[in-house]
């Protein structure tokens, strides 16, 4: 066993919240040290953002035939190689993988492969993957050890084997059916890929609609969409059991007042992601929400040891992951940094992509706010035309007396790309008249949100 000099920071897992913070704390000028017991990168990386968004475009390719010939280019129907396509996924991981190592080496971080635990506020305990023990002495700890796929306690689903998303990453086969269980973000991207590859897909979901939490009309709209691409949905649906026989599996729903049976040969469970909590109580952090409980400064209950990413139960999203990392990092360093969770940008990268941001209608209805929808549609749109994708929409939720910008909904190609104006626009306080007095380029789907800026004061143009 060997003890190793004090760091200003040791930082427990490398995924998009701790690789950023070590990265953070050494530009800094500190001393830090990086534990991680698999790949850098993470759930993000290694089973999680990259390889859905890599299927992802996949998928969307399936469709290029039908899409490209309404301009008069002819291709033939594809043929699907889903093994090349994990291939390519498999290649961009370790792409991205060596561009974070390379970042780290650069900015002098100490990366340990191992298992790290904190056995004092102070102390952190690796067995590296060789065995050996190493016990890290630093002034501050940073716990990302990010969070595991959360499986209900439905009777017979443990016997069914089924996937979550970290196996259905690494299968190179596709199923030939398969029942997904959840149709929140993860539950539909996943809906997304499989369809356009001609997989029979139920997607199920307890809630009266899919999405929740979402603005109704973007949940409506991708319903809808999914539907098109032949996913059977089932909303305010309960799987009761699940049954297995010779590679079948059966499904018991309970749908409202009756019951329907459905048979696949595969299930995904999409149904939420836990925290591992269960050897920090040991060292006495407190808990809260089903993580780990921090401040605004992301300090946990022992004021040397901060927590950031999934492991606070907060929003299981890379980037607030990586936003809690650069504001513990600086509070590591003496800075006094909080975090701010009300913008948060909220992507799905299905076809057509959703993002969001700020208040949906529903949560300005029930907060009793005086606002306003302003709505419009990318079939007006000239690029959105000149693209061939013009399904979707802006949605801009106005406060009527001052013009502030309470939420925007996007629908349509780029979404994921197009809300960061939003974003900007709201933190910086604009209002929808400033955003409608901004030059916007044409033709360009970012005139969608200055179309919808000025719906939202009744003073639409194209609309
Ligand atoms: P993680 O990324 O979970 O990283 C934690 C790291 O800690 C892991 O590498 C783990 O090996 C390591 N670790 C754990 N315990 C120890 C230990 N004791 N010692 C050493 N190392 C340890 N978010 C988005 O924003 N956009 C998306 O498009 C998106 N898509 C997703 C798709 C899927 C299928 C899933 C599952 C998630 C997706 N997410 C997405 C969520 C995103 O992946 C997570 O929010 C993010 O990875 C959390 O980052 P983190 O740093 O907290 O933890």
């Amino acid at each position: 066993e060997t003890a190793s000099p004090g760091y200003d920071a040791a930082v427990i897992g490398g995924g998009p919240g701790g690789y950023l913070a070590a990265l953070r704390i050494a530009q800094l000028g500190g001393k830090v040290v990086l534990i991680e017991r698999n790949e850098l990168g993470g759930v993000c990386l290694n089973a999680g953002c990259i390889p859905t968004k890599t299927l992802l475009k996949g998928a969307e390719l399936t469709k290029i035939h039908t899409f490209s010939s309404e301009f008069g280019v002819y291709y033939p129907p594809p043929t699907i190689d889903f093994a090349k396509l994990m291939k390519k996924k498999e290649t961009l991981i370790q792409q991205l993988q060596k561009g974070i190592s390379h970042l780290l080496k650069k900015d002098k971080v100490t990366v340990i492969n191992g298992v790290g635990e904190i056995v004092s506020p102070n102390k952190v305990k690796v067995t590296k993957s060789n065995g050996e023990i190493e016990t890290i002495t630093s002034k501050n700890i940073i716990l990302a050890t990010g969070s595991e796929a959360h499986i209900p306690n439905i009777p017979g689903l443990k016997n069914a084997k089924p996937w979550a998303s970290k196996e259905a990453l690494s299968m190179t086969e596709l199923p030939e059916s398969i029942a997904i269980i959840g149709a929140g973000a993860i539950g539909c991207e996943f809906a997304g890929i499989y369809a356009p590859f001609g997989v029979k897909v139920v997607l199920i979901e307890s809630e009266n609609e899919i999405l929740p939490g979402a603005d109704l009309d973007v949940a409506q709209f991708l319903k809808k969409s999914l539907k098109k691409d032949g996913v059977e949905i089932l909303t305010s649906s309960q799987v009761k059991e699940i049954k297995e026989e010779n590679g079948e599996k059966t499904l018991y729903i309970e749908h409202k007042d009756h019951y329907k049976e459905i048979v696949v040969k595969e299930i995904l469970v999409a149904t939420g992601r836990k925290a591992r909590l269960e050897k920090l109580k040991a060292i006495g952090l407190e808990e809260e929400n089903g993580g780990v409980m921090v401040d605004e400064s992301l300090r946990t209950s022992i004021p040397s040891i901060f927590a950031i990413g999934d492991i606070t139960g907060k929003e299981n999203l890379a980037h607030v992951a990586s936003a809690q990392g650069m504001v513990a990092a600086e509070n590591c360093m003496g800075y006094q940094k909080r975090m701010n969770y009300e913008l948060i940008p909220r992507c799905i990268y299905t076809s057509p992509e959703i993002a969001s941001v700020g208040l949906t209608e529903k949560e300005a209805n029930t907060k009793n706010l005086d606002y306003q929808i302003g709505k419009y549609y990318f079939n007006g749109n000239g690029r959105a035309l000149t693209n061939g994708k013009a399904e979707g929409f802006v949605k801009v939720v106005r406060d009527k007396k001052y013009n502030q910008i309470l939420g925007i909904h996007i629908v349509g190609t780029n979404a994921s790309e197009l809300i960061s104006e939003g974003v900007l626009a709201i933190n910086l306080e604009a209002t929808t008249e400033e955003i409608a007095a901004t030059i916007h380029p044409h033709p360009t789907l970012s005139e969608g949100l200055l179309e919808a800026a000025l719906a939202s004061m009744g003073k639409g143009i194209h609309v």
